[in-house]
Order: structure tokens, then C-alpha cells, then sequence
């Protein structure tokens, strides 16, 4: 604002002293070209022969070839006597014009009024016919000739003091410069609304920061209006809900891996605990808890695996691929073939390569696949078919097993989610989500439809490489 205004003040004075004097000089000339006006009105009217006044300068003129080129003041005289007329005219006529009337010979001697002489140049155009005007400092001359055919009988001057035309540009000035004023605190007065407009919301947005640092998330970002602002604190808004996100995201895998190996951990303690409290000399017993230590020991290996694995797929994507991802497919489904449950698998004589290590493409069909397996009753079926597509292949699991209750659905893929708690089935919950992580690591998608009871279907889209 500081430097608007500044800006603004300069170049307003600026303005204003341009203005200020072309005013004055304008000013000027227009009164100098109105006084002139009237010297040649006054000049027409001494020359007409009608007026009766022409008479006296020809008189004069007379009266001063007599005398010859002599001059002094009894000469001077007798010019003055011999124009016996133009005196009462010059008195009226000053009083019209409100101007001193002077009035001279063809020679440019005074006959009236000022005894100044003229100068040369006046004299000049004068004798061209011409009128002309001038100022100086304090006043403002104008002269017109008075002429008798070509003849120049005498010269009209009249002068004004300069006072007037001066007052009236430094009133012109003045109401320039009290305008100029108005404008600048209107510039003021808008330029500080301005820059309320503009700082309040970035303040908004400073504080927002400065408590979202300090871990203060739950706080409303207010977007109005539809301008940059708006789409700045709109897009900090969304920056803040992503990494709410992203917190509550790690807090809870933190959370939940702990959870996760608190169990078997305990567990493997109890049994220890047992084996060295006597439990170690009833072999019987022994043997029990040391199975259960190495089932403890398998459960935290799976878990630590699975972590490493999805750390690395979510760490960057997949630089290998796998050439003919069909060999891969039948090497799972037969590795996972059960005799109590029945396997259907459709798969085509060869399918695209995709951007997946043949490992973690197993690893992605052997999760769903188990979990088939896993939520189906004896006597199920579990059917593995896949197919090419125009973009890749699509793969789709599906089985006729328990299903998934639908408000499940939407975290299915979720770290360490399990839609039956209570269940031990030896589940981790990451399968799902590892699969999600080699899918989108190989630029596919994941989906899931399933209705309680009737069997849920898995549908895994990669794109061909
Ligand atoms: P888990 O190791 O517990 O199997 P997953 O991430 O593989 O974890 O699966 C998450 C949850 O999704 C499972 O706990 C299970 O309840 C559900 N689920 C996965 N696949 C199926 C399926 N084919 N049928 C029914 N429920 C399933």
C-alpha cells in the first residue's frame, strides 16, 4: 500500500506542476488574446472616418511635419492639445475595458496615457498592419494599429496587470490539485481494502499451518469467494485432509503392527515361561509348547515377510515383469488344488507380459487364491479364470464360499483389516492389501463384489508391458 500510494503521490505532483503551468500559460494567452480583441475594436473604432476621431490624428500628423524631427516637451504639448477628443474616448473606454489605454502616433510617440514608448517590434507589425500582444512580468500588453488606407496614423495599447489571469490559474491549479488530493485517498481508501482482502485469508491460512504443524488438524480452513485465494486455501484444505489421512493412515499400521506382534510374542513368552518352570521335564508337555512356539515362530515370520514385501511394492514399482504370466497362473492353481474343495481353472493358451516380478504375481494369486480356499466350506468351489484384454489381461477369483458383508467392502484391501475379528484362522491382514500394492505397483486395478453368503469375486485388471 505504501508503495502504491508513494507511487501514486509522485506521479499526481508530477501532474500537477505540468498541469499548473501549462494552466498559467493558458491562462495568459487567453487574457492576452481577449485584451487584443479589444485593442483592435478600439483601433477599428478610432480609424473609422465615421467616428470623427481619425480627423485628430491626421491633425496631429499635420501639426507634426510643421515642426520637422524636433523633439521636447512643449512639443509634446501641443500633440496632447491637438487631439482634443481622444481623451474623454480613452477615459470611457478604460472604463469598459477596465485596461490602461494608451494611444501614439504613427511614430510610436505617446499621445495618451503611458508615456513608455513602443518597442521596436510592436512598432513593427504595427506598421505591417498587424496586432500584437505580450506580457511581462506584473502586466499584459495588447496593441492594434490605427490605419488610414496602408498609412498607420497611431498604435491602441492597452494593459492589464497580470494579477487576474494569475489568480484565476492558481484557482485552476488548486482545484487540480485538491482533485489530485481526493483521488490519492480514494486510491488510499481502496488499496488498504485491498490489501485486507488479500492478507486476512493468507493470515487464515498462515494460522492454519502453524496449528496443523503442531498437530492441530481438526480445524476449518474457510474458502470463499471463487478467486486465487479461494483455490489456494481449497487446495491447503485438501493438502490437510491428505495428510490427515496419511497420519491416521501410519498411526493405525503402527497401531495394529504392534497389535499384530504383541500376540505371538506373548504367546512364545508363555510357553518359554512354561518350558522353564518345569514343563520342559514332562516331554508330553514339551513337546506341545515347543510346537506351539514353532507355530508362534511361522506366524511372526509370515507377518515380518509380508511387511518386507509390502514395504518394497510400495516403495517404488516393479522394474521387472513376467513374460508369460499363464505358467505363473498354472503353477499356482496347482500348488493350491485341495481334494475337499472343488478348483475351476480357465485360462488361455497365453496371456501378455505385465509389469510384475513372476514373484510377486505368484504372491498376488496366492493370496487371493488361499483366501478362496480359506472362506469356503467343503465341498465349495473356487474358479480361476483369466483372459486377454485390450489394454492387458484381466484375472477374476471367485468362489462360492461365506462372502463379505458389505460393510466391509470398502476397507477390504485396507492394512491388517479383518472382517472377522474373532476368528483365528492364522490370518495376518495383509494378503489383500498386498495384493493391492503389486496390482497398482503394476499400474492394474483391484475390485472386489461379493454378497454375504453367496461368495465373493475378485477382479484384477493389469496392463500389458
Ligand atoms: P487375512 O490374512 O485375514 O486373510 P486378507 O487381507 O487376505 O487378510 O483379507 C482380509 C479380510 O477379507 C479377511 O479377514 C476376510 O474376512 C476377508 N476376505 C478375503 N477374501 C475373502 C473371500 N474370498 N471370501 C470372504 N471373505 C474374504
Amino acid at each position: 500500500v505504501l508503495i502504491l500510494v508513494g507511487l501514486l503521490s509522485a506521479v499526481l505532483l508530477l501532474v500537477n506542476l505540468q498541469m499548473g503551468s501549462l494552466l498559467a500559460r493558458a491562462q495568459l494567452e487567453e487574457t492576452a488574446n481577449h485584451l487584443q480583441i479589444q485593442a483592435l475594436l478600439a483601433a477599428n473604432n478610432l480609424q473609422d472616418p465615421l467616428s470623427g476621431y481619425r480627423h485628430e490624428f491626421e491633425e496631429h500628423e499635420d501639426d507634426d511635419d510643421d515642426h520637422g524631427d524636433h523633439h521636447d516637451d512643449s512639443e509634446d504639448d501641443e500633440r496632447q492639445r491637438a487631439v482634443s477628443h481622444l481623451p474623454d474616448w480613452a477615459t470611457n473606454y478604460a472604463e469598459e475595458t477596465k485596461a490602461q489605454v494608451t494611444i501614439t502616433d504613427g511614430k510610436g510617440r505617446a499621445l495618451l496615457g503611458d508615456r513608455s514608448p513602443l518597442t521596436t517590434q510592436e512598432l513593427q507589425l504595427a506598421r505591417n498592419g498587424q496586432p500584437f500582444h505580450r506580457w511581462t512580468a506584473h502586466s499584459i500588453f495588447a496593441t492594434a494599429p490605427v490605419l488610414r488606407k496602408e498609412h498607420l496614423l497611431g498604435v491602441v495599447r492597452l494593459a492589464i496587470p497580470r494579477g487576474e489571469a494569475s489568480t484565476r490559474s492558481r484557482r485552476l491549479s488548486l482545484s487540480l490539485a485538491l482533485a489530485s488530493v481526493l483521488a490519492l485517498a480514494l486510491a488510499l481508501a481502496a488499496a488498504v481494502v485491498l490489501s485486507r482482502r488479500l492478507v486476512q485469508p493468507l493470515k487464515r491460512l498462515e494460522q492454519n499451518a502453524v496449528r496443523a504443524s503442531r498437530g492441530e488438524w481438526d480445524q476449518a480452513v474457510s474458502v470463499e469467494g471463487e478467486d486465487e485465494l479461494a483455490s489456494l486455501s481449497q487446495a491447503f484444505a485438501t493438502m490437510l485432509t491428505e495428510l490427515q489421512d496419511t497420519f491416521e493412515r501410519q498411526r493405525r499400521f503402527v497401531s495394529n503392527a504392534s497389535h499384530e506382534l504383541r500376540t505371538p510374542l506373548t504367546r512364545l513368552k508363555l510357553r518359554t515361561e512354561a518350558l522353564v518352570d518345569g514343563g520342559i521335564d514332562d516331554e508330553k508337555i514339551a513337546k506341545k509348547f515347543v510346537r506351539e512356539i514353532d507355530g508362534q515362530v511361522d506366524r511372526l515370520t509370515r507377518l515380518t515377510n509380508s511387511l518386507l514385501d509390502l514395504a518394497r511394492l510400495e516403495e517404488k514399482p516393479e522394474l521387472q515383469t513376467t513374460a508369460e504370466p499363464v505358467s505363473v497362473l498354472k503353477e499356482v492353481a496347482a500348488s493350491l488344488s485341495r481334494t475337499d474343495r472343488r478348483m475351476i481353472v480357465k485360462l488361455p493358451d497365453s496371456l501378455p507380459p505385465v509389469r510384475l516380478s513372476p514373484e510377486s504375481l505368484e504372491l498376488l494369486m496366492v493370496n487371493l487364491l488361499e483366501n478362496a480356499f480359506k472362506h469356503t466350506s467343503p465341498g465349495g468351489e473356487v474358479r480361476l479364470t483369466a483372459e486377454r484384454t485390450d489394454s492387458g489381461m484381466t484375472v477374476v477369483v471367485e468362489d462360492n464360499g461365506e462372502g463379505i458383508s458389505p460393510e466391509h467392502l470398502p476397507h477390504l484391501f485396507e492394512r491388517f483389516y479383518r472382517a472377522d475379528h474373532a476368528r483365528t484362522d492364522g490370518g495376518t491382514g495383509l494378503g489383500l492389501a498386498l495384493v493391492k500394492a503389486s496390482v497398482l505397483s503394476a499400474g492394474g486395478t483391484v475390485r472386489v463384489e461379493s454378497q454375504k453368503g453367496q461368495g465373493s469375486r475378485f477382479v484384477v485388471d493389469l496392463p500389458g508391458c
